[in-house]
């Protein structure tokens, strides 16, 4: 017979055992003006917990060095010298801003950080009454709107904008860029699964044989409803609405999401969810499909390993690259762990 004690050893030992297997840490925070969650597993709670403190630091760190709303960030330094100097960078911004300008480049455009030389004209902050600019103001300024304009100099580490009153923002890629850094702060051994989310932007990490994350999908049309579930394992999703941030002028509204070729708010598409390796990339291009449009948009979106689309038009309307539209499982279930805007 086995003694008692030795039962209850085994009792406390299972439940230990799978308390430490499954130890899980969740935190949010509101970071780069979104909620940043982070959720990571694995055996050694203090391990998962270091870690998943690592990552928002990360996170941080990414703001301090990109964030436009910060005087003292490297953007910001490269804006202040346009038409003046060339500005050593860092080499992880000289590698955003590049991965920007390739992004621009097969966008034909769409996508374009230095769409910013427009910023003010549209207010999307709600502090000034908002207002259509007259033509001949977004002419002006889009003289100084022009990705190929931009000087990267690898080998200096520097980056020139020629012409005083140029201005780069990387809005459009810096939540997804802090994701993935954030991501690389969790994907050590002894963690097991990780998710980090940034407003509309995530990014998962699951080790082989573990489960995976299962994310919804939120309806631009209707935000109280999902549009369904996805589950990824090693993945970045990345979504972009118009209905996000936009201004209401006279019954209509604008979005903060512009087209740099005519210098006003792009229209046409809801929002888009892009599924990539890499969040910044996700990011990127779910921002570029909104200015690009359901049809455009599918036929420049690189072409797989790993990168779909949803695109859901003005009138409702789904737009899915073949790959996604299997993947995507209609019947939300009524607790979905992980919700994401679209
Ligand atoms: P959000 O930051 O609201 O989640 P996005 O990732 O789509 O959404 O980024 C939108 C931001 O991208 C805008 O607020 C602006 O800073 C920037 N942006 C707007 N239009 C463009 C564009 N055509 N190309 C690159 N960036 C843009
Ligand atoms: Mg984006």
């Amino acid at each position: 017979m086995i003694p008692r004690f030795k039962i209850l050893f085994l009792i406390v030992g299972l439940i230990f055992g799978v308390h430490c297997r499954s130890a899980r840490v969740g935190q949010a925070e509101t970071l780069m003006g979104t909620l940043v969650e982070i959720t990571a597993e694995g055996r050694d709670h203090k391990l998962v917990e270091a870690r998943v403190a690592l990552a928002f630091e990360e996170v941080r760190r990414v703001d301090r060095l990109i964030s436009t709303f910060r005087e003292d960030s490297e953007l910001s330094r490269i804006n202040r010298a346009a038409g003046v100097a060339p500005v050593q960078v860092s080499p992880e911004v000289l590698e955003a801003i590049e991965r920007s300008l390739e992004v621009s480049r097969l966008s034909d455009g769409a996508f374009d950080i230095s769409y910013a030389a427009l910023g003010g004209l549209w207010d999307f902050s709600g502090e000034k009454p908002a207002r259509v600019p007259e033509a001949a103001e977004i002419a002006a300024r889009l003289k100084r709107v022009g990705w190929r304009r931009i000087q990267v100099d690898r080998s200096a580490g520097t980056v020139f904008l020629p012409e005083a009153g140029m201005r780069l923002d990387l809005g459009a890629i810096a939540k997804g860029y802090a994701v993935d850094r954030a991501l690389a702060a969790l994907k050590v051994p002894g963690v097991d699964r990780a998710l980090v989310t940034a407003g509309g932007d995530l990014r998962a990490f699951t080790r082989p044989g573990e489960k995976p994350w299962r994310i919804g999908i939120q309806d631009p049309a209707r935000r109280d409803r999902l549009l369904g579930e996805l589950e990824i394992q090693n993945q970045a999703v990345a979504t972009s609405g118009q209905y996000e941030r936009f201004v209401e002028i006279q019954g209509r509204r604008y979005g903060h999401i512009l087209d740099p070729r005519t210098g006003r708010p792009a229209e046409g598409v809801l929002g888009a969810t892009v599924i990539a390796s890499e969040a910044w990339e996700a990011d990127a291009w779910a921002t570029a499909l909104l200015v690009l449009g359901p049809e455009q948009g599918i036929k420049l979106l690189p072409s797989p390993p790993g990168i779909e689309a949803l695109i859901v038009d003005a009138k409702g309307r789904w737009h899915a690259t073949p790959g996604l539209a299997g993947r995507i499982q209609p019947a939300p279930s009524p607790s979905v762990p992980f919700l994401f805007r679209l």
